[in-house]
């Protein structure tokens, strides 16, 4: 393990390997992630009922702190610690004190002040929910939303989820993850955890200037060109082009990334008949996918938004046991000389 991936491990888990925080899925292993995966299972059911709560984190406070903007993500964290029977609070960022020059550290103290539980945060600097969770008082977890470039856990989480009820298994399968890997936390993550989870293949299919110098290190393999790059897949994954991580020109147009990367019926007819269409989303249509495919029969991205839920309601669940847990390991230890 990097010595990244090991303090992120140690300050992700309690000393007994359970969740207390969710920042990057560099150091859990198959079992946590298929834990993970598995209690999601169970909480899709409670969307499917009448009255959609389970009191799992009544009398607890989850505070929404999202610095960049975002739509599923910030509302299906609100949904899910609302069914989880929480008091949920949603910082709006630009009307609040940030906008008048308070730090970060600041305004955490002053959230922290009023007894918040966990804190769920997206920032466009990577590594900030991990600086948030050196810093919190003990008790509170901290959930990664999305960071810069470098991870977006709970996103590739319900990636798995979608792509396990599709096909079962993750062994044996070769997924495709296609276009801005560079500035994409999703694609880090969903490599990470295709991976651990024993995918047969993870491919990246991007241009040279669309992908980190690092990637293969990342555990895929590369292609450039998509017609090639479509046979045999099980899994294609369609990634936005992050205009706003952009620094100078990286494509010759639009126009001329669509033709050679975007999605269409004819390059999705050369991968297996069965190959299931994914997008993290905001999607643009007709820049990386084609609207046909992107309502049409393979496509499972409103799928994603559903799971994303439950994905995030038992994330949420999780780390907020395995803070109780600390916690009563560290007052047992008091009481026991
Ligand atoms: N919603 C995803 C993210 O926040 C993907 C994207 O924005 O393109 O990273």
């Amino acid at each position: 393990m990097t010595d990244q991936g090991q303090s992120f491990h140690n300050l992700q888990l309690t000393d007994d390997g359970q969740l207390r925080h969710f920042l990057t899925l560099d150091g859990l292993d198959r079992q946590l992630l298929t834990d993970i995966l598995d209690t999601a299972d169970s909480f899709i059911e409670v969307g499917e009922r009448t009255i959609k709560k389970v009191p799992l984190l009544r009398g607890r406070t989850v505070v929404n702190l999202f610095f960049e903007s975002s739509t599923r993500t910030r509302s299906t964290f609100e949904l899910a610690a609302k069914r989880l029977s929480a008091d949920v609070l949603n910082l709006d960022i630009s009307t609040s004190a940030t906008s008048k020059g308070e730090s970060l550290s600041d305004t955490l103290l002053n959230l922290e002040a009023m007894a918040s539980d966990m804190f769920v945060v997206r920032h466009s600097q990577s590594g900030a929910p991990h600086f948030i969770a050196e810093h919190v008082t003990p008790g509170v977890a901290i959930i990664n939303a999305g960071d810069g470039r470098h991870a977006h856990p709970t996103q590739a989480m319900l990636d798995m989820l979608t792509i396990r009820q599709h096909k079962g298994t993750f062994e044996g399968l070769k997924v495709a993850i296609v276009g801005d890997v560079l500035h994409s936390r999703v694609a880090r993550s969903q490599i990470r955890a295709l991976n651990e989870l024993g995918a047969e293949e993870v491919r990246v299919i991007a241009p040279g200037t669309l992908l980190p110098r690092d990637v293969e290190s990342l555990g895929c393999t590369v292609e450039f060109d998509m017609n090639r790059g479509m046979r045999d897949l099980d899994v294609v994954i369609m990634l936005r082009l992050q205009k706003e991580r952009m620094e100078g020109a990286l494509l010759p147009s639009e126009r001329e990334f669509y033709r050679l990367y975007g999605l269409s019926q004819e390059k999705l007819a050369l991968a297996k008949p069965d190959c299931i269409v994914m997008h993290p989303g905001p999607i643009n249509r007709g820049v990386e996918i084609e609207s046909a495919v992107a309502d049409g029969p393979q496509s499972v991205i409103l799928n994603q938004v559903t799971n994303g839920i439950a994905i995030r309601m038992a994330v949420m669940s999780m780390a907020m046991g395995g803070q109780l847990a600390d916690r009563n390991r560290k007052q047992s230890e008091v009481v026991q000389p």
